[in-house]
Formats: C-alpha cells, structure tokens, sequence
C-alpha cells in the first residue's frame, strides 16, 4: 500500500471520529430536551395533585361553613323555643331543630368522607412530590454529565482537526478535493478496500482494469457505480 493511501486511511479514520463527534454534538440539544420533558412530566403530576388538594380544601371549608350555619340555626330555635308561649308553638321548633339535625348529621357524614379524601390526596401529593424530587436530582446528575461530554467533544474535535492539519499537509489537493466531496456524500466512506473483486462500499462487481489500477495505487481509482475511492489490501 503506497505511504498516500495509508495517509488518507488515517484522514478518513479521523474524519470517521469528528463525523460522529459532531453528530453526537448536534444530538446533546434534544437529549437535553428529552431530560427535561422527563422532569416537567413529574412536575405536572406534582401540581395537578397540589391543584386537587386545593379544591378539596375548599370543599371542606365550605362543609364546615355549613354546619357551623346550622348549628347556629338550632341556636336560634332554641332561644325562641325560651321565648315561646304555646306549646304547640315549643313543639313545632323543636320538630324544626330536629330536622336541622338531621341535615348536620348528613354533612358531617360528608365532612368524614370527604376528610378521607384529603388524607388520600396528601399521600398522593407526598408520592409525586419525592417522584419529583428524585427525579431533578436524576436530571441534575444526566445534566453534569451530558454537560462533561459536550465538554471532551470539544477537546477531542480539536485534537482531531489539528490531527488533520498535520495529516493532509502532504496530501495532494486533487485527492483530498475529490476525497472530502465523497466523505461528504457518503455520509461514511470515501475511501473502501476492493473486496474480491467487488467494491468495499457499495458490493458491486468491478472491471478487472479498475482493480488493476487500485492495485498499482498510482492514480486516483474509483468505484463506477458509488464513486469511492479504491484502495487494493495486497
Ligand atoms: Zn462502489
């Protein structure tokens, strides 16, 4: 193998390396993206639980309202039950009281229920507000680390893009031209071994000349059916 085509086989190992570095790089945002969603998730979950506690907090109070309303209510039979003349009169109040009574016991029965509800509710506001918890520590720590990678991206690309420099110094500019348009094209290869008889990249069978040509190494041989560069694996 002449020293040039070993020389472009590193370029192309380098530029292998920086292509999925700068891949990797151009995913870091959405998979910042994906973190947080995963975060915001448990967040809602936390303050639809806060919302609900919210309304029940209310619907308790209210109860409460109510009976204290009634209890006064009785209050106000029983002073004018003091004030009455009649007995029927007495008797009617106290058929009244009783009925308000009744009404109490039903909302304090509604009070009991709805004061199980709330107990429910704060255990499943507790549950998502530890989930929550848990998780921003989680998403905290994949942060650090996605953080720490963008970081050794940075590094690694310009160790490589200096490599590179160093590496096509003294590489004709034909080859390199026609080289990078390939890599570019390709998204992966610019330059494959003939396998067989066949091209490295797309398999397909070459002219018995083409493989002569990449055998003697000395001008720039292509594949007629991908256009990647051939190199012969003697
Ligand atoms: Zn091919």
């Amino acid at each position: 193998m002449s020293p040039l085509i070993e020389k472009m086989l590193t370029l192309q190992d380098r530029d292998r390396k920086m292509l999925q570095l700068l891949r990797e790089q151009k995913d870091v945002p959405a998979r910042k993206q994906l973190i947080e969603s995963r975060l915001q998730a448990h967040h809602e979950s936390l303050k639809a639980s806060q919302e609900e506690i919210k309304k029940h907090t209310a619907t308790l109070k209210n109860l409460e309202v109510e009976i204290e309303g009634k209890k006064e209510q009785i209050k106000k039979y029983r002073d004018q039950q003091l004030q009455a003349k009649k007995n029927e009169e007495y008797k009617a109040l106290e058929h009244e009281i009783a009925n308000v009574q009744k009404v109490i016991r039903g909302l304090e029965d509604q009070e009991i229920v709805a004061m199980e509800r709330m107990e429910a509710l704060q255990k499943t506001q507790g549950e998502h507000q530890q989930d929550f918890q848990a998780e921003e520590k989680q998403v905290l720590a994949e942060f650090q680390t996605l953080e720490t990678r963008v970081k050794n991206i940075q590094q690694e690309l310009d160790q490589l893009r200096a490599e590179r420099t160093a590496l096509t110094a003294g590489v004709d500019a034909t080859w390199l031209a026609r080289y990078e348009r390939i890599l570019q094209k390709t998204g992966n290869f610019a330059m494959v071994p003939v396998e067989k008889s066949c091209c490295g990249g797309c398999h397909m069978t070459l002219p018995p000349s083409v493989i002569h040509d990449a055998r003697r190494g000395q001008t720039i041989t292509t594949c007629n059916y991908c256009g990647r560069m051939l190199y012969a694996i003697v």
